[in-house]
């Protein structure tokens, strides 16, 4: 079925999540076989990348096709300098107008080489995404390595490697083969840190373009569902929107970019050095209508009302819409080939998606639109919140939303049939094993995504 193992997680987590899937609800409605089969395919499926690399484009500074035009040819030179004479893919999604889809090829077969490099498990996921590896990822190297030397790379699941060695016998897994672009004595060196790529990946086992400095302004790489997201908020040209964790800022741009670049995209993240990427970003798309803040969103409410400034805190009711993209446990993140989070720490984020939500509803102007999104698969933090909200908030209720292009609900949290289509839930363990080859590329695409959940409001 796979060459590649399951994602490892602590027993307590993958038990955890057992009772996800198989809680009663859902067993009675499709039995312990099929619930079974969906877990098993959820923790096999989330090691590997998804089956398209998708970007979203910049069409509010010009045309897609254009954009599509643009990025093949840039992949075409990308391709002549590796050699490569395959043609590549690049679809338009039929029902997400700025979406571009490239299929991914893998897992192919690749012969493993006797030099190994290991690196960490983040770098390990972006070379199956079709990156190459950044001198900082690199954990151990054959002793006399020099540049021009075939490697094959290794990813460490546990991070037990340490910065300097020359082997690891630890958890490790193949990732494909490369050629050294710096010497061993480069890559460790203390005194003046290297910059750039350490290895490039020649012959990766899953093969995707790289989008390192490709078409910086016009392509940006998004999972769908985050796209989607941005789409459901549905933000208009004018208005004044918060995304209350919005570093690095994919959405914040998407949202900017929606709205033409008119109004106001107010981003908060609680984390200081992050917020240089999002202004980065903002800049790079060519958005001025962002306005990104350091701030604890559970604060953004002001006592004082009467008080307006132009950053955090804000009076109540002052936006149109709210994006509340919680931190989460993330364990619908693709590929992840190990978790290494205690179950303490995956349920540590209710109680903060809870008193983040509290601030947002407090926020939104009467008629505003509020959605709610995660990169996670647990109840716990999406349709076991949706059944909070809804109680706790009662002048909430639940939205369609448009593209509605995942699966809805899940069952589990006592919600009603119609409250769970009104949800859309990206389950990439229905889709796994059914993949069909021959199906257009936007189906395919449409199931095998990231772990990913929406709920849409609206405050009466
Ligand atoms: N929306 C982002 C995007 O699409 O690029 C991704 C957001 S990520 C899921 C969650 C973010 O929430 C993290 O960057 C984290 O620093 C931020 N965060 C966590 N707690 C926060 C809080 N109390 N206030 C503001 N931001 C917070």
């Amino acid at each position: 079925m796979s060459i590649f193992p399951r994602i490892s997680m602590k027993p307590e987590v993958t038990e955890y999540l057992r009772s996800v899937f198989l809680n009663k609800e859902a067993v009675a409605a499709v039995g312990h076989q099929e619930a079974e089969l969906h877990f098993q395919r959820l923790l096999l499926c989330l090691s590997h990348p998804p089956s398209h690399t998708c970007v979203r484009a910049s069409t509010h500074l010009a045309p897609l096709e254009e954009i599509r035009h643009e990025l093949r040819e840039e992949l075409k030179k990308q391709q002549a300098r590796s050699s490569s004479a395959e043609e590549i893919q690049i679809v338009p999604h039929p029902r997400v107008e700025d979406v571009l889809l490239l299929p991914v090829d893998g897992p192919r077969p690749v012969t493993q080489l006797s030099s190994e490099v290991v690196v960490g498990a983040q770098c390990g996921s972006a070379v199956l995404r079709g990156a190459h590896v950044f001198h900082p990822g690199i954990t151990a190297s054959p002793k006399y390595m020099k540049i021009g030397d075939a490697v094959s790379v290794f990813s460490d699941l546990e991070g037990r490697c340490t910065r300097g060695a020359f082997s690891f016998q630890g958890n490790k897994v193949f990732v494909g083969n490369g050629v050294a672009e710096m010497d061993r004595s480069r890559i460790f060196a203390t005194d003046e840190p290297p910059r750039g790529v350490g290895v490039r990946m020649v012959e990766p086992l899953y093969q995707s373009p790289s989008f390192d400095g490709v078409l910086p302004s016009l392509v940006f790489l998004q999972n769908l569902p985050s796209v989607v997201a941005g789409h459901v908020l549905g933000p208009r040209p004018g208005e004044r929107i918060l995304d209350m964790c919005a570093a690095p800022g994919g959405k914040t741009c998407h949202i900017a970019a929606l709205m033409e670049d008119q109004g106001e995209v107010v981003a908060l993240d609680r984390i200081r050095n992050k917020i240089e990427r999002i202004r980065q970003n903002a800049q790079m798309l060519h958005l001025k209508s962002v306005k990104a803040y350091c701030f604890n969103s559970v604060q953004a409410v002001s006592d004082d009302p009467s008080q307006e400034t132009e950053g955090p805190p804000f009076p109540p009711e002052s936006f149109d819409r709210v994006l509340l993209d919680a931190p989460c446990s993330g364990l619908g993140r693709r590929p992840n080939m190990s978790c290494t989070w205690s179950l303490k720490e995956i349920c540590s984020y209710p109680p903060l998606q809870r008193k983040l939500f509290h601030a947002a509803v407090q926020l939104l102007k009467k008629g505003g639109v509020l959605v709610y999104s995660t990169c996670t698969v647990t109840l716990a933090e999406n349709e076991e919140q949706v059944a909070w909200a809804l109680k706790t908030f009662p002048d909430l209720t639940l939205q369609p939303q448009e593209p509605h292009i995942g699966a809805e609900g899940m069952l589990g949290a006592g919600l009603s049939a119609e409250q769970l289509r009104l949800l859309q839930r990206f389950r990439p363990e229905l889709s796994w094993e059914q993949t069909d080859a021959t199906a257009p590329v936007a189906c395919r695409a449409d199931g095998d995504t990231i772990g990913f959940f929406i709920a849409k409001f609206l405050k009466n």
